[in-house]
């Protein structure tokens, strides 16, 4: 099951040097020896950069080398080899760490079930010894199915709640392109008050009032105009339009006012929005599909004469 290329007794010397630092990762000795035995092989391409020999990051591309040849099984080594590191974090309660490499994989050991004792057991420790490793140089090791790096800035986005409090810090664009909050482009406040001012005068518009008998149906803004919708009601419209823009700038362009408009329509599922032939028929969809994921929402006039959702 191990690598063929190197003796039995070269992969020895390996084992023995890995066991040595997991005694002790501040055995430098043991780190040159390993540095040394991976250079001497020629150990994919050396060199790294221009990355001093004792520091962590040197270590950490050493010990990956070094487990992905000694773990026992396939298994083990592809979780090892699934290893990727990053610079830093684009996340918010997230520093970036001294040692300026962060570690993302499955830390888990490998096990198997086994039929003949119903349990399952144990079978490849390697990439949990790894990561007890990378954490001795300060490292810090992090899930790979709660984090994702951004395509612009390359640095971690986390993309799995830890907390209640916990909001997303990137966005979806294109469909499947993770941006960071630090890297999105820039959102004109001009072009964003057009969008939200149809928006709500949509909203007015095709929403009706009703008294406690449910008579009346007059359409709201026969009464009301957009000064009379509450202010935390219209800061939760600026903040869909703000997203829903942000998800679909490309399709939107510079077409705010309609955008705006049809997405009061199309998300509430009005008999018109972006899907009755105003826009190209690609766009259209996307936009549509976007807009449907917000869910519906309800006007009504609340005993203060204001108007919330
Ligand atoms: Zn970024």
């Amino acid at each position: 099951m191990t690598d063929t290329r190197y003796t039995a007794e070269e992969l020895g010397t390996l084992r023995a040097i890995l066991d040595a630092l997991r005694e002790d990762s501040d055995d430098s000795l043991s780190w040159c020896a390993l540095g040394d035995w991976l250079e001497e092989r020629g150990v994919r391409e050396w060199g790294r950069g221009n990355l001093e020999r004792d520091s962590a990051a040197f270590r950490a591309f050493c010990a990956h080398e070094a487990f992905l040849l000694c773990a026992p099984t396939r298994k083990g080594r592809s979780r090892i080899d699934n290893v990727q590191f990053y610079s830093g974090y684009s996340e918010p309660r997230y520093s970036d760490p001294t040692c300026e490499i962060i570690a993302v994989g499955n830390w888990n050991g490998c096990d198997r079930y086994n039929p003949t004792t119903r349990t399952r057991e144990d079978i490849d420790d390697s990439p949990a010894q790894f990561g007890s490793l990378l954490e001795s140089l300060g490292i810090p090791l992090e899930w790979d199915d709660e984090w994702h790096s951004c395509s612009e800035c390359g640095k971690l986005v986390r993309t799995q709640p830890d907390c209640m409090s916990w909001n997303p810090h990137y966005d979806i664009v294109n469909e499947c392109e993770l941006i960071c909050h630090e890297c999105r482009p820039p959102i004109d406040s001009a072009d964003l008050d057009t969008m939200v001012r149809n928006y709500a005068e949509c909203a007015l518009w095709s929403s009706s009032e009703y008294d406690e008998d449910g008579n009346g149906g007059e359409p709201l803004d026969t009464n009301y105009t957009i000064d009379d919708i509450h202010p935390n009601t219209m800061a939760s419209m600026r903040e869909d339009c703000e997203s829903f823009l942000r998800e679909n700038m490309k399709d939107i362009g510079t077409e705010y006012e309609r955008a705006g408009h049809d997405f009061w329509l199309t998300r509430n599922g009005h008999g018109a929005g972006f899907w009755d032939g105003d826009w190209d028929d690609e766009i259209g969809n996307r936009l549509t599909k976007s807009a449907h994921s917000y869910g519906s929402i309800d006007l009504y006039v609340g005993n203060d004469g204001m108007i919330h959702s």
